[in-house]
């Protein structure tokens, strides 16, 4: 299968700029000069790297508008949503510039006798796949640990971002990155797989779907390389009966609706016990049907569209399935009828199991909203998916939120809020949502070799 590198604005269904693959020759030029500077950025001090990453946060910070509209015009993400975005990336940056050190500091052990450390050394260049959803942050969210790490970076970025993907690789270089640090590559599939089994790519990092995961992650294993999947999710949003309904709506609608709904960790499932079903429903409907669609580069859009054709043509076929399987549309579930690929907010209700709605991913503003009798089967339910990225409990009483959060099985969980936005927070899943974790001190330690070091003056055993 091949791949296309193509700005069209989902605003417009406009064709803004196409650009070509690279030649296999250029491939391997961009290879060879990743493993030269690699020879030479693992040696850099940390206050060297530091500097280049400090210096890309900053120049992200002077240009918030420019990289904004930038992604709003490629994959249709609300304006303020994408500043924010932008400012987040650089928040990512300047993190690991600040504590990439002390991250990655050697650790004393105690052995028996003698004295022992761990210590972490950068593997090499890494190939990182990412995709269109979070065009800048996916990519700092990778560059931001790795490069401190002293790891060098080869990226495939995907094929409806590709402007994002050329104005962050210039935002590096513009920061001071030497030539070979960080490479956007538009490459085929095919091309992905060569450079997997390339002998100078160390590892690699995919944050993308579950197929993309079962292609790559085989790819890494047949080649022995480390990887880290980071792929979909399903998340339940699990309203108890002792909420607080009217904090919860406006959770509920950023968490399914930011970005469209286009997001790994969105709230997809709400989960929602008997009692207080009705008033959510009814509450989560009326805030919904609110959303008025419109151009994304205005700040008074609620609703942009989603961030190609084809994902709407996708979403709209899963809501179909799940129609047929026996799901009731309550609301929504159609294109806007107006130019570009807009979807109606939608909502579904009485989704049994074996109906595939059950267990898809629905990427884009489409609920999927259960009702439970007691806590147990809300965690029992939450529990019923083949994805197990993060989720949300949602009650006046913490430790008891606590309790819930303890009982799900995702990587991630939040008790009355769904606030994903911080450096500092360890991000990933396990089941179908992948392995591996980014951001925090946890993604920076995921491609260093830790190493053991023993000194002992002790004779050999006889
Ligand atoms: P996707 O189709 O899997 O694409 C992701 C990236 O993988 C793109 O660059 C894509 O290239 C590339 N790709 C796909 N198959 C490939 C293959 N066989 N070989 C090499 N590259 C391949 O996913 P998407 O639709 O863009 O993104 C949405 C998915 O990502 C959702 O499932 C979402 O939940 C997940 N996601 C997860 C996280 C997380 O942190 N867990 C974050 C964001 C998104 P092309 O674009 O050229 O096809």
């Amino acid at each position: 299968m091949t791949t296309s590198y193509q700005s069209i604005d989902p605003n417009t269904g406009k064709l803004l700029k196409g650009f070509a693959l690279i030649s296999n020759d250029e491939l391997e030029k961009s290879l060879a000069a990743a493993d030269s500077c690699f020879q030479s950025w693992k040696y850099k001090s940390y206050a060297e790297r530091a500097l280049v990453l400090n210096k890309a946060a900053e120049l992200l910070r002077a240009n918030v508008d420019n990289f904004a509209r930038l992604e709003t015009l490629e994959m249709g993400k609300r304006i303020d949503e994408a500043r924010a975005e932008v400012l987040f990336s650089a928040d990512i940056l300047a993190y690991y510039a600040q504590h990439a050190e002390s991250f990655l500091a050697p650790t004393k052990l105690s052995p028996k006798t003698g004295a022992a450390h761990m210590e972490n050394s950068p593997l090499g260049a890494l190939l990182c796949v990412q995709p269109w959803n979070f065009p800048y942050y996916q990519l700092a969210r990778v560059a931001g640990p790795q490069l401190m790490a002293g790891n060098v970076l080869v990226v495939k970025h995907a094929g409806c971002v590709p402007q994002c993907a050329i104005a962050f690789e210039k935002l590096l270089l513009d920061a001071g990155a030497p030539a070979g640090a960080y490479t956007n590559l538009f490459i085929s599939y095919e091309q992905a797989d060569r450079v997997i089994d390339d002998v100078r790519i160390k590892g690699v990092a995919l944050t993308g779907s579950m197929g993309a995961g079962r292609s790559i992650a085989a790819r890494a294993g047949q080649n022995l390389k480390k990887s880290t999947m980071e792929l979909g999710g399903s998340d339940a949003f699990i309203v108890l009966e002792d909420a607080d309904i009217d904090k919860a709506i406006p959770w509920a609608v950023w968490g399914r609706m930011y970005n469209a709904g286009q997001t790994c960790c969105a709230a997809k499932r709400f989960i929602v016990l008997d009692a207080v079903a009705d008033e959510f429903l009814a509450k989560f409907k009326s805030a919904l049907e609110a959303l008025t669609p419109g151009d994304p580069m205005l700040e008074s859009t609620t609703l942009g569209p989603l961030s190609t054709e084809a994902a709407l043509i996708k979403l709209l076929a899963q809501v179909d399935a799940a129609v047929k399987g026996g799901a009731t549309l309550l609301m929504g579930g159609k294109r806007i009828d107006r130019p570009g690929s807009f979807m109606q907010t939608t909502i579904l209700t009485d989704i049994m199991p074996g109906n595939p709605a059950f267990r898809d991913e629905f990427f884009g503003p489409v609920v999927s909203f259960y009702r439970v009798k007691t806590e147990d089967e809300a965690i029992a339910l939450a529990n019923d998916s083949d994805f197990g990225l993060g989720g949300s409990v949602w009650t006046k009483n913490e430790a008891r939120g606590l309790r819930v959060a303890s009982r799900v099985d995702t990587g991630m969980m939040f008790v009355n809020n769904l606030d994903w936005d911080d450096a500092d927070l360890p991000f990933g899943g396990i089941k179908n949502s992948g392995y591996g974790r980014e951001l925090g001190n946890m993604g920076i330690k995921e491609f260093v070799n830790k190493k053991l070091v023993r000194v002992s003056d002790a004779d050999a055993p006889v």
